[in-house]
């Protein structure tokens, strides 16, 4: 740290992306990227931008209304961000202060408590239930902004639409944002709720079902007015956050819906295959509705499985937090890769039975 830092930031805890290794070649299943590439059509259009002289469109018009047509909302409903984390970071600094708290399930998605923590609000974070899933009646005229990841990582459980609707009633004077960067791997989108309430906000992105986290590209949906705020706040610190490379990836890839439909189809069928697999070996594994797992070995301890698939060349994500120590959240790659995972996986499982076997003589 330099002396020149503000006060402010002493002690900021940044977030913690997954490892991205440069140098040793890995199979990565741990941050939660497509394991397959864009389509053709995105990577065609991407090539045919000509006009990297000139400032990008600062409301982003194009793709607002290629993705306003496929939610069957207006263009002056969405607003585009360098990645859903900037959209989210945006969220957080125009809607919340001391008087406008926002609460969060204590198990989700890392940033959500950077956010607060950056920007000087209190962390109320509501404890799942011991099964990690969501208790509804917490949020229930809880009198602060309520923001829920949906499904919700790691865990990779949902809330059905009524559920959130439940909350979004009981909830009429504050903001209920719902992240959907995982709703294309099942679960049941909030966006239709739009129409009939004014407090909703739902956050996506194209890192993960489109295929494009090197892109940088998340949006909200939300009413006029919230997304008219949102405008506000971006043209006072950013106005050129989406560059035109990015914009035309993004055109492309909502207008070739048949692609990553897909994509989508061969991920879930993957995912309830390694699931099943895995549940056969005796994992403890979630009923996820999302592009990952969170499953919980048999006999080995999460941070000594996570090491050793990492000497077998695959990486998976740990987290060393209390309640999900024991737990390890595997990305869903292609078919093949799955295979080796399982594979290197039962190697493992039968060296740590093994082991134990010759220690207990
Ligand atoms: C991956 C992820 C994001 C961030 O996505 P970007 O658009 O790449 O910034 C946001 N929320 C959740 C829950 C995520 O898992």
């Amino acid at each position: 740290m330099s002396r020149f830092l503000s006060k402010r930031l002493n002690s900021l805890e940044p977030y913690v992306p997954g490892e991205q290794p440069h140098g040793k070649k890995y199979l990565k299943l741990n941050t939660n990227e497509s394991p397959y590439p864009p389509s053709p059509a995105v990577l065609a259009a991407k090539n045919k931008e000509e006009n990297l002289q000139l400032y990008p469109d600062p409301d982003a018009g194009l793709l607002s209304e290629v993705l306003a047509a496929k939610y069957k909302v207006n263009a002056n409903q969405i607003f585009l961000g360098n990645g859903s984390d900037e959209v989210l970071a945006f969220l957080f600094q125009a809607f919340c202060d001391e008087d406008h708290e926002i609460c969060y399930p204590d198990l989700t998605y890392g940033f959500y408590s950077v956010f607060a923590a950056l920007f000087g609000l209190k962390r109320n974070e509501i404890p799942l239930k011991a099964d990690f899933t969501i208790d509804l009646g917490d949020y229930a005229f809880c009198g602060k902004n309520v923001l829920i990841a949906n499904p919700n990582a790691p865990t990779g459980l949902s809330l059905k639409r009524e559920e959130i609707e439940q909350i979004l009633k009981t909830n009429a004077e504050h903001l209920v944002i719902i992240d959907e960067a995982y709703i294309d791997f099942g679960g049941e989108s909030s966006v239709s709720l739009l129409e009939r309430y004014d407090n909703l906000i739902v956050v996506q992105t194209f890192s993960k079902s489109r295929s494009l986290a090197g892109a940088r590209l998340g949006y909200a949906i939300a009413s006029k007015e919230i997304i008219a705020d949102l405008k506000k706040l971006k043209f006072s610190f950013n106005p050129y956050n989406i560059n035109s490379l990015s914009m035309k990836a993004g055109t492309a890839a909502v207008l070739d819906e048949e692609y990553y439909c897909m994509c989508c189809e061969e991920l879930i069928q993957t995912r309830e295959k390694t699931k099943r697999a895995l549940r056969e070996l005796k994992f403890t594994v979630t009923n996820s509705d999302t592009n990952f797992l969170f499953a919980k070995p048999d006999g080995i301890k999460g941070e000594e499985y996570y090491l050793a698939l990492k000497r077998h060349g695959i990486l998976v994500r740990h987290f060393n937090t209390e309640r999900i120590r024991d737990y390890v959240r595997i990305s869903i790659g292609t078919p093949l890769q799955m295979d080796f995972f399982l594979e290197e996986t039962k190697k493992i499982l039968k060296g740590s039975k093994k082991m134990q076997e010759v220690i207990q003589k």
